[in-house]
């Protein structure tokens, strides 16, 4: 078996807590990785002098595999999200999300089996803004939707439904209103479907798809979004499953010739943040982060220990005794951490 490589960020906030915590369930499970630590984030200015430094970008583009733990991000001014620059940089296009309801974890739903793959580098988030005047009496912000870019996330998705067995893709747009942007996503998602027939296909607009999935989430399979509906559409799914703390996601890249030199490239990240209000105190939820890793493993083709972490999580998930205070259980990360690892045994 190949030993790869992972440039693995600690991250801001609760982001060493749940990293120590999945590097040790993640080599419980057999996981075969050698890891490159490295800086991103608030710490990383503190540390450096830059929320990115080039020893990290050096690092990703070397191993081409990345384990990232949340970064704190400032609002409104600051300097720009190292997530999306990291995003925008590696190319890793898609953002895959899955949703599935965990037994034992309390939520309002049960059967939801549901996976977001959303745009990631263009839409509003290309960070094409301006202000208009110099008294800043009103700003722009410009949404940026290609064909190509469309295509292959439509694709990718796609892809992704028939190597998991699943039988329908439904993209998410606003093309009655946005009629060119949303309108070329739509119209790029109809003829990519036509090379799918084994895949049902449909489109859904994003206002009725938010109360959709709210009324009945069971009913929906792969959805294809944009950058910023897939965004917000993601952390509605992450509620429908019992909150942030147990959302994992990967953001993939496979384009030939992009900055890897040439190798695909992909990083691994839970979808919450840095939990600031709880940081430092041992009871984060390192859930997300471990199921990130479980994709990841996944990826490398180290499916046993995938499987394995996998089984781990969900053990240690099912009793209040062994899950975190997040998900109305009496256990601190150590606690959940040791619980994952003894259920694998
Ligand atoms: P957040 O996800 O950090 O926190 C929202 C709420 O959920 C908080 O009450 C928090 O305590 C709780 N929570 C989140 N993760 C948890 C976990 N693993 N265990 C237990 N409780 C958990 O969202 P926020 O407060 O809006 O953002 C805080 C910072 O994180 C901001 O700087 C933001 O930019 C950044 N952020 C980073 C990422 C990323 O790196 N991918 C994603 C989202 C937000």
């Amino acid at each position: 078996m190949t030993r790869p490589t992972v440039s693995l960020i600690e991250g801001d906030g609760i982001g060493p807590e749940i990293t120590a915590a999945t590097v040790r369930a993640i080599e419980a499970a057999g996981g075969q990785l050698d890891w490159e630590r490295v800086d991103a984030g608030a710490g990383a200015i503190a540390r450096h002098g830059d929320p990115l430094p080039a020893a990290t970008i050096a690092s990703i583009q070397r191993t081409g595999l990345a384990l990232k733990a949340p970064l704190a991000t400032p609002s409104g001014g600051g300097y720009r999200s190292v997530n999306v620059t990291l995003r925008q940089h590696f190319d890793l296009y898609a953002n895959v999300r899955p949703a599935r309801t965990l037994a034992g974890v309390p939520s309002r739903y049960t059967g939801v089996d549901l996976v977001i793959v959303r745009e990631n580098t263009e839409d509003l988030y290309a960070g094409i803004e301006h202000y208009i005047d110099p008294r800043r009496t009103a700003a722009e912000s410009i949404a940026i939707i290609t064909r190509f870019g469309s295509e292959r996330v439509i694709v990718y998705a796609f892809e992704y439904a028939r190597r998991h067995g699943r039988k329908k893709v439904t993209l998410v747009h606003k093309a009655n209103i946005l009629k060119m942007s949303n309108g070329l996503f739509l119209d790029t998602g109809r003829e990519v479907a036509k090379r799918y027939p084994d895949i049902e296909f449909d489109d859904m607009i994003v206002d009725a798809t938010a109360m959709k999935l709210v009324i009945a989430p069971e009913r929906f399979d792969v959805i294809v979004t944009m950058n910023l509906f897939g965004d917000i559409l993601s952390d509605l799914a992450a509620g429908l499953i019992g909150g942030l703390g147990v959302a994992p996601a990967s953001n993939i890249g496979d384009a030939p010739g992009q900055p890897a030199g040439g190798r695909a490239c992909a990083m691994f990240e839970a979808v919450h943040g840095t939990a600031p209000d709880i940081a430092g105190k041992g009871i984060a939820n390192p859930t997300g982060l471990m199921l990130s890793a479980a994709m990841m493993l996944d990826h490398v083709e180290q499916r046993d220990a995938a499987a394995r972490l996998r089984a781990g999580v969900m053990a240690a998930l099912a009793s209040a005794e062994t899950r975190t205070g997040d998900l109305g259980g009496r256990a601190n990360t150590a606690q959940y951490t040791d619980a994952v690892i003894r259920a694998m045994a």
